[in-house]
């Protein structure tokens, strides 16, 4: 392993620690395969001590006062505001998202962190009238403890500070455990929360394996609550490893969104989104367009004009802001695509693309072409998450056709309908299995400031972002304050 390149330690109690002996792993940049950084593989002993750690600072954070917790997360906003540019550039030279979309990144941590720093002065409950006179009724939100927070690499700032800002105003601790090839920007987010003064123990780092520290965490009694963004496999083994200890587990994993293209649609609108959707962060969404449904009266003319636009679509150097694709993530997802791609080779019909991309830049990097199949509903391309830069399309002769289809996979994270008949629009909305919906718009474009998650093998039922994180985050406890000095018994006494 090279040594040439700046070494991190973990973050507990307010400190970088660099466990002796421990081992190490580096993360990669995907342009350009170069090491970046290294870090420490976490051992369960390392994690205990986070955990400790987190639960040594729990009273002290959840009795500070809600709007003081706000000030720490709006500095935390402020600094990261400062460092936006750098910490931008760092996503995309470690996770390959071109530079506006590394930025994106940064600025939706920016953007949810501000958000959640105004939840310090909300966190509503509830006053409800009692059946008995002189008794007051109300409901409090409290905090669930010490939680883990596990993370991917596709949004390797922004998932984390969902997850970090929305568990810290609810006056948890936090022990995050991001995705190991994106764990330069994990310490980055960490930083500047320490930049921002938030008090030892608060907020602890630990990188590392899924198997070794991922599982360490969730099995730890001490924690009560586990949020897991990623893939359905290590979804489902947190969930029941989580279940054994009777914890809290909140899953947001995959999707296979699509896009429903009507007769009457805007078709060089949608051409903008589909092209967005399908191929914005190399496929890497877990909202990413991955299914285009096209009714038989437009199909051949928008498959057309969609080969055409892809022509020239630029794929290249992430860092140069006329790039439109960068590179996929890693070795690891150019072999998994690569491999779904030649499944689709034999299923179904390829448009364009299908290749790994070589010559110049492309050889030092994990470059793949944006590649489109045509494919009959069923095949596996059509249904599986492939999580990469390929585009599954398909025919349809009617709405109802085409909603079925949508509906017809394991999954249900977003969906969308490009059509300009506002009833059927209505009727998309009610009739598509997801967690979210969108009209004339591609399947990608989440706002802080709104409920995120999905139905079906998408999740277990939670919801990130927008208030609804803040139950993600806490327990409601329900008060009953009687003040009329005697014992009144409900649904016994009547008067
Ligand atoms: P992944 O499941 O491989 O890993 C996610 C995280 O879980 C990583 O930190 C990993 O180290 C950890 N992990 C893995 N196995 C574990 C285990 N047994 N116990 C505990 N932790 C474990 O996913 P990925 O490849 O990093 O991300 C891609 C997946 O994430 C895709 O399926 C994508 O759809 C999904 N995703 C979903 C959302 C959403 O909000 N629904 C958002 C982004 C990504």
């Amino acid at each position: 392993m090279s040594s040439h390149v700046e070494e991190f330690g973990l973050f507990i109690g307010g400190k970088w620690v660099n466990p002796p002996g421990a081992k190490r792993f580096e993360t990669i940049n995907p342009a350009t395969k170069e090491p970046l950084a290294s870090f420490v593989s976490a051992t369960p002993a390392d994690v205990d001590r986070a955990i400790g750690a987190a639960a040594e600072a729990f009273p002290a954070w959840k009795s500070t006062p809600a709007p003081k917790r706000g000030a720490v997360l709006l500095a935390a906003a402020q600094k990261l505001t400062e460092r936006k540019a750098a910490v931008g550039q760092i996503v995309t030279q470690e996770m390959g998202k071109v530079i506006g979309e590394g930025l994106g990144d940064v600025q939706e941590s920016i953007d949810f962190i501000e958000y959640m720093a105004g939840e310090g002065r909300r966190l509503f409950g509830e006053t409800v009238p009692s059946e008995l006179r002189r008794k007051f009724c109300l409901t409090v939100r409290q905090p669930k403890g010490v939680v883990a927070c596990i993370t991917p690499w596709n949004f390797p700032t922004a998932i984390p500070n969902w997850k970090i800002a929305a568990a810290l105003i609810s006056g948890n601790t936090v022990v995050l455990k991001p995705a190991s090839n994106t764990a330069l920007c994990a310490t980055e987010v960490v930083k500047v929360y320490e930049a921002a003064g938030v008090p030892p123990g608060v907020l602890n780092l630990v990188t590392g394996s899924g198997s070794v520290v991922g599982t360490a965490l969730v099995e730890d009694p001490r924690i009560r609550a586990v949020s897991f963004t990623g893939g359905v496999d290590a979804g489902r083994e947190v969930y029941v490893r989580g279940a054994r200890g009777l914890k809290m587990v909140h899953l947001e994993l995959g999707g296979k969104n699509p896009v429903i293209l009507m007769e009457d649609a805007d078709l060089p609108l949608a051409l903008e989104g589909v092209l967005f959707g399908a191929f914005g962060t190399s496929g890497q969404r877990c909202t990413a367009t991955s299914r285009l449904i096209v009714h038989e009266k437009v199909y051949d003319t928008f498959l057309h004009m969609l080969t055409e636009r892809l022509s020239h679509f630029s794929v290249g150097d992430p860092l140069d802001p006329k790039t439109g694709m960068g590179p996929v993530a890693s070795a690891d997802q150019e072999k998994k695509i690569l491999e779904y791609i030649e499944i689709g080779k034999k299923e179904a019909t390829l448009l364009t693309g299908g290749t790994k991309l070589t010559g110049g830049v492309y050889d030092r990097g994990y470059f793949l072409a944006p590649t489109i199949f045509e494919t009959k509903h069923g095949s596996r391309i059509s249904k599986e998450e492939i999580f990469g830069p390929v585009l599954s399309v398909i025919r349809v002769g009617n709405y109802d056709e085409a909603v079925r289809v949508a509906n017809d996979v394991a999954y249900g994270l977003s969906s969308s309908i490009y059509t300009r008949d506002v009833n059927r629009a209505f009727r998309a909305i009610e009739d598509l299995e997801a967690g979210i919906t969108y009209i004339n718009a591609p399947t990608i474009g989440a706002e802080v400031q709104l409920p995120f998650g999905g139905v079906k093998n998408t999740g277990n039922g939670g919801r990130e972002a927008g208030t609804a994180a803040i139950e993600e985050f806490t327990e409601i406890k329900t008060v009953f304050v009687d003040f009329s000095a005697k014992l009144q018994k409900a649904q016994i006494d009547t008067e």
